[in-house]
C-alpha cells in the first residue's frame, strides 16, 4: 500500500464515548489471541469470552481503525460473488447453507445490537437500483432466486415507483428489500469491543503485531510484549499486509471513498431517500449512499485498485454524489475519508485454518459488515469445538492473486476493464 488513508470520517466525528485501552505491555498468556478489533476479530473475541475463555485482543491502531470503522454502513444480504459461484464450488444445497449463514449474520448483528444496548442508528430497508433500462428484467430474476432461497421480504420497483422514493433521476427501477440496511458502523465496533471487554475479553490498542507464530502453540509479539496462546484468530483484513506469508497474495486492498456533506434537515433529506433505505447501483464499480441520523447524506464509491489517494478526496467524489443528486451538487462537504476493502479473486470469503489452532477469516470483497460477524463466530464455535459450519464455508477454493511488483497495475487494469464493462452492459 503505498499511503495510508487516514482523513477526519464523519464517523470519529460522531463516535460514541469510548475507553481506550492500553498497549500490551509484558509477556501474557491467554486462552485465544486475536489479531484485529475489527467485525471479524471482536465477534470472536465476544463469542469466546462468553463462553469463559481467556481472550486477549491486540489491535495495531485504535478499535474499527480498520474496515469495520470507516465503511458504508450498508447491512448487505448474501455473498459480494452471489449465489452462482458459491453454488459451483460447493453444490447446491451447501450453497444454500451459506446463504442461510449470511442471513443469520444480519440477526446476529441484530441481536446484539439489541443485547448490548450498542447505540449505532440501525434502520432497515435496502434499494439496489438498475443504471440501465435493459437490467430491469434481471431484477426480477434476482428476486425469483432470493424468494427460492426463502428470502421474501423484497419487491421490484419500477422506474415511476423508485422515483416516489428516491430523488434521482438516474435509475431504471430497483430491488427494495425490507431485511436489509444501515447503521452507524464504528459506533457498533465500539459496543462490540465493549460487550467483549464485559464479558471479560482483554483489548489493547496500540499493540501492532509485529511476528507470528501461527504453529501448534501460536504466539503473537508486539513492540512491547507477547501473547502466548493456545489458539490464534487472524481478523487483520487489508490491514493485515504481509504479516502472514500464507494469507499475503489471498486478498487485494482495494480503496474505496465516501464523503458526507453537511446537514441538510429533514425536508431536504426526504426528498433525496424518501424512506430513508441504504441505496447502491448494481454497477461493478458501485455507487453506495445513504442517509446519517443528522440528515447529512452519506457517499460512497469509486474504488481505486492502484492505491493512489486523491490530494482532494472531497472534489474528487462531489461529481459522483452530483450526477446521482443534482439538486445537492453544491452543498459543503464536511467530512472526505477513504479505506481499504479486501477483496478474494472470486469474491467469496476466505477462511481457514493455518494450523490446527489458527484460524483466519477475511476478503468479504465489499459485503463485510454483516458477513465478518458470522465469520468470527463461527472461528468461535470451530474453537470451542463444533467446527461444521466453519467447515462449510472454509471448503470454498480461493486463487491467489500475484505478489511483487506486477501486483497493483495489474488490478488497476482490471478495473478499466469493469469501467468500460459497466459503460457498455
Ligand atoms: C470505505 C469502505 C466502505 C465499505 N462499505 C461497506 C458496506 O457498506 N457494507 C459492507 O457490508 N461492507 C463494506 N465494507 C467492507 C467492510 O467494512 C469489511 O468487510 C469489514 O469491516 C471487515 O472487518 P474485519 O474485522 O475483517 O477487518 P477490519 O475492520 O479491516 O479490521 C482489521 C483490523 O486489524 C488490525 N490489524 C491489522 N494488522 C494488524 C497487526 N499486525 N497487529 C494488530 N492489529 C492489526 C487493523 O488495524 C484493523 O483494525 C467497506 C469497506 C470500506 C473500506
Amino acid at each position: 500500500m503505498s499511503k495510508s488513508i487516514t482523513f477526519q470520517s464523519y464517523y470519529q466525528a460522531t463516535a460514541t464515548p469510548h475507553t481506550l485501552h492500553p498497549p500490551l505491555s509484558g509477556d501474557v498468556s491467554a486462552d485465544v489471541a486475536v489479531i484485529g478489533a475489527g467485525f471479524t476479530g471482536l465477534s470472536a473475541a465476544l463469542e469466546l469470552a462468553q463462553a469463559g475463555y481467556k481472550v486477549v485482543v491486540l489491535e495495531a491502531e485504535t478499535i474499527g481503525f480498520g474496515a469495520s470503522g470507516r465503511n458504508g454502513g450498508q447491512i448487505c444480504t448474501g455473498f459480494s460473488s452471489g449465489q452462482q459461484k458459491i453454488e459451483a464450488q460447493l453444490g447446491r444445497e451447501d450453497a444454500r447453507k451459506c446463504f442461510a449463514l449470511a442471513q443469520e449474520s444480519k440477526e446476529l448483528l441484530k441481536d446484539r445490537i439489541a443485547r448490548h444496548a450498542i447505540d449505532c442508528d440501525l434502520r432497515w430497508g435496502y434499494l439496489h437500483a438498475i443504471p440501465k433500462p435493459g437490467h430491469f428484467e434481471g431484477l426480477k430474476a434476482w428476486k425469483a432466486e432470493l424468494d427460492d432461497l426463502g428470502y421474501t421480504d423484497t419487491q421490484v420497483l419500477t422506474r415511476p415507483e423508485l422515483q416516489e422514493k428516491l430523488g434521482s433521476s438516474l435509475y431504471h427501477g430497483a430491488l427494495r428489500e425490507g431485511g436489509a440496511g444501515h447503521f452507524h458502523p464504528l459506533n457498533y465496533c465500539l459496543g462490540l469491543a465493549r460487550a467483549a471487554v464485559e464479558a471479560g475479553a482483554v483489548i489493547h490498542e496500540n499493540s501492532r503485531v509485529l511476528e507470528v507464530d501461527t504453529g501448534h502453540r501460536p504466539w503473537a509479539r508486539t513492540a512491547m510484549g507477547k501473547v502466548n496462546a493456545k489458539f490464534m484468530v487472524l481478523g487483520g483484513n487489508a490491514y493485515l499486509g504481509r504479516l502472514v506469508r500464507k494469507l499475503y497474495g489471498k486478498v487485494m486492498p482495494v480503496t474505496s471513498y465516501i464523503i458526507t456533506t453537511e446537514p441538510l434537515g429533514q425536508n431536504r433529506t426526504k426528498a433525496l431517500i424518501r424512506d430513508g433505505e441504504a441505496v447502491a447501483d448494481t454497477n461493478f464499480i458501485v455507487d453506495y449512499f445513504r442517509l446519517t441520523s443528522d440528515t447529512r447524506m452519506l457517499f460512497g464509491g469509486r474504488a481505486s485498485y492502484s492505491t493512489l489517494d486523491p490530494s482532494n478526496l472531497a472534489e474528487y467524489m462531489r461529481p459522483r454524489m452530483a450526477a446521482v443528486f443534482p439538486q445537492i451538487r453544491d452543498v459543503k462537504i464536511e467530512h472526505a475519508w477513504g479505506g481499504y476493502i479486501a477483496i478474494t479473486h472470486n469474491r467469496i470469503p476466505d477462511c481457514g485454518r493455518l494450523s490446527p489452532t489458527t484460524y483466519y477469516a477475511h476478503g468479504y470483497s465489499g459485503q463485510g459488515v454483516a458477513l465478518a460477524g458470522i465469520y468470527g463466530k463461527l472461528m468461535a464455535e470451530a474453537i470451542r469445538g463444533t467446527a461444521e459450519r466453519f467447515d462449510l464455508l472454509s471448503r470454498v477454493r480461493h486463487l491467489p492473486f500475484p505478489g511483487g511488483p506486477i501486483r497493483t497495475p495489474m488490478l488497476a487494469a482490471a478495473m478499466l476493464y469493469y469501467r468500460i464493462k459497466d459503460a457498455l452492459s
